[in-house]
C-alpha cells in the first residue's frame, strides 16, 4: 500500500549533511506538510510514497537549505555606500547617520531585497538584528523564509528608542506579534558591549530569559572594540560578558575575532554559540577569527554574512568557502577545516544558532528546508564528490530550487512569493533617497 505525501523531489545527487555525511546517488526526498518523511535512493521510494507533485531536477545536487547566522537584512539598502574603511569609521561616520533616518517603508523594501537574494542563493533562514524588526518579520513571513528577529538598541538615545525601557516594550510586543508564527521568532539584541552599558546588557538578558528567547550581540569583533572596552571597564569584551553572567546556552555572539585561548575555553564551557563572519571581518580589516580553535574547544559555530553593507552580498556559498579557505591559509594547514565541516557549519550549525535544531540535515523527521544546486554548469563538471563541489566550486547563483518549511520559494529561476519587478523598481527609487541622506 502506498502512502501519500506532498512532494517527491528527485535529483542525481543528495548531500545529506547528516552526522555521517551520507551522500546518495539517484536520490529522492519525500516531503509531507513541512517535514522530510524519507530521503534515500529513488528506486526504493517509488512504490511506497505517492506525491501530489513530483519534482524532477535531473543533474542537480539536493542539500539542506543554508542558514545565515548573522545579518542585518534591511542593510541591503546601504550596499556599497561606504567601502574600504575600518569598522569604527565605517559605522559611526557613514552607516549610523543614514540609518537614523530610515523609514519603515525603506526597512520593508530592504528586507524584501535581502529575502529575495537569500532565497535565490539557497538560504532558508537568518538571524537578524536591526530596527523596526516587526517589518522584517512581516516580510519574512510573506517571503516564506525562517528568521529570528533582533530589535537593536544602544546606550545613547536613538531615533527609535529614547530609553532602554522603550526597547523592552517593543521587544515584548514583537514577541507577542510572532508567537504563533511557524517561521518567525524573536530575540533580544543589544548592539555590542561598546554601544550599551553593562546594566542594559544585564536587564536585557533578564528579559530574554523571561521570554525564553535568544540573546545576541556583536562581540570581540575588532582590536578597537577591545581597546575601548579595556579603557572603559578595565576588562576585555568576553570577560565583561562573563562577569555579568551573560555567557550561556541562550547567548549568540557574532564575530569573536579578538579572542584569547582562555576566552575560547570560557565560551565553550558556557554553552555560548558564535557566528563566524569571515568576509565582513576581512572587508572591514577586523582580522581573522580563530575558527579552528573555537571548534576544537567544542563551541557551537554557525556561519553568517553580516549585513550587505560590509560583505557586500548575502551569498552563504561564498561565505562557507571563505571560512574553509581562510583557516587553511591562516594556519598553513589544508586539513584545518574540511569541506564537510564547512558545509555543516552553514547548515545544521547555523540552524542551531537560530534555535532551529530540527533543520539543517536531509533526513526523515527534519524540517523540509531543502535546496538544489545545478550540476550542469561548466564549473561543476565533472562530479566525483558532490560535497567537494558544494564547498569549493558552487556559487549562490547556481541554486535552482529553494524550499522552506515544505513550501517552494524558488523554482526555475523564479521567486514564487516575491515580485522581483516591483522590488527592483522600488530599489531604484530607494537609491535616490539614500544618496540624498548620505552624510
Ligand atoms: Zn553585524
Amino acid at each position: 500500500m502506498t502512502k501519500d505525501c506532498d512532494f517527491l523531489i528527485y535529483a542525481e545527487f543528495i548531500v545529506t549533511a547528516n552526522n555521517n555525511d551520507e551522500q546518495i546517488r539517484n536520490g529522492c526526498i519525500a516531503v509531507k506538510d513541512n517535514t522530510i518523511v524519507y530521503a534515500g535512493k529513488a528506486e526504493k521510494i517509488e512504490n511506497i510514497w505517492k506525491a501530489k507533485k513530483d519534482i524532477k531536477l535531473g543533474n542537480a545536487i539536493l542539500l539542506p537549505g543554508l542558514f545565515n547566522s548573522h545579518t542585518h537584512v534591511p542593510m541591503t539598502l546601504l550596499r556599497g555606500v561606504a567601502d574600504d574603511l575600518p569598522l569604527m569609521d565605517w559605522l559611526v561616520n557613514h552607516i549610523f547617520p543614514v540609518e537614523a533616518q530610515l523609514t519603515t517603508e525603506l526597512i520593508t523594501l530592504g528586507s524584501m531585497i535581502g529575502c529575495a537574494e537569500m532565497i535565490a542563493s539557497g538560504t532558508v533562514g537568518f538571524l537578524d538584528g536591526y530596527m523596526y524588526e516587526d517589518r522584517v518579520g512581516k516580510v519574512a513571513e510573506q517571503a516564506g523564509i525562517k528568521c529570528v528577529l533582533g530589535e537593536g538598541f544602544f546606550e545613547f538615545p536613538s531615533p527609535f528608542f529614547k530609553t532602554p525601557q522603550e526597547a523592552w516594550e517593543t521587544i515584548r510586543s514583537q514577541h507577542e506579534m510572532f508567537k504563533e508564527s511557524d517561521l518567525v521568532q524573536t530575540s533580544v539584541a543589544p548592539h555590542s558591549v561598546y554601544t550599551t552599558t553593562p546594566e542594559q546588557l544585564e536587564e536585557s538578558f533578564e528579559l530574554a530569559s523571561e521570554l525564553g528567547i535568544l540573546w545576541q550581540t556583536h562581540c570581540a569583533e575588532s582590536e578597537s572594540e577591545t581597546a575601548m572596552t579595556l579603557e572603559k571597564y578595565k576588562v576585555r569584551p568576553i570577560e565583561l560578558l562573563k562577569r555579568h553572567g551573560l555567557l550561556s546556552p541562550r547567548t549568540r555572539l557574532h564575530h569573536c575575532v579578538e579572542t584569547t585561548d582562555e576566552e575560547i575555553d570560557i565560551l565553550a564551557e558556557s554553552g555560548t554559540r558564535i557566528s563566524h563572519n569571515p568576509q565582513s571581518n576581512l572587508k572591514l580589516g577586523s582580522g581573522i577569527c580563530p575558527l579552528k580553535k573555537h571548534l576544537d574547544a567544542g563551541t557551537g559555530v554557525g556561519i553568517g554574512t553580516d549585513g550587505a553593507a560590509s560583505n557586500n552580498d548575502l551569498d552563504m556559498f561564498e561565505e562557507l568557502r571563505t571560512a574553509a579557505l581562510l583557516q587553511k591559509g591562516y594556519l598553513k594547514d589544508p586539513t584545518a577545516i574540511p569541506a564537510s565541516t564547512a558545509l555543516s557549519l552553514a547548515t545544521s550549525g547555523s540552524a542551531e544558532n537560530l534555535g532551529f535544531n530540527d533543520s539543517g540535515k536531509i533526513e526523515a523527521g527534519m524540517k523540509a528546508d531543502i535546496i538544489a544546486v545545478d550540476a550542469k554548469r561548466p564549473h561543476m563538471m565533472p562530479i566525483f564528490n558532490p560535497m567537494s563541489h558544494l564547498v569549493y566550486s558552487a556559487k549562490g547563483t547556481d541554486v535552482i530550487f529553494s524550499m522552506c518549511n515544505g513550501k517552494i520559494l524558488y523554482e526555475h529561476g523564479q521567486h514564487t512569493t516575491l515580485d522581483m519587478d516591483i522590488i527592483s523598481r522600488e530599489a531604484i527609487k530607494a537609491t535616490k533617497w539614500v544618496e540624498k541622506h548620505l552624510p
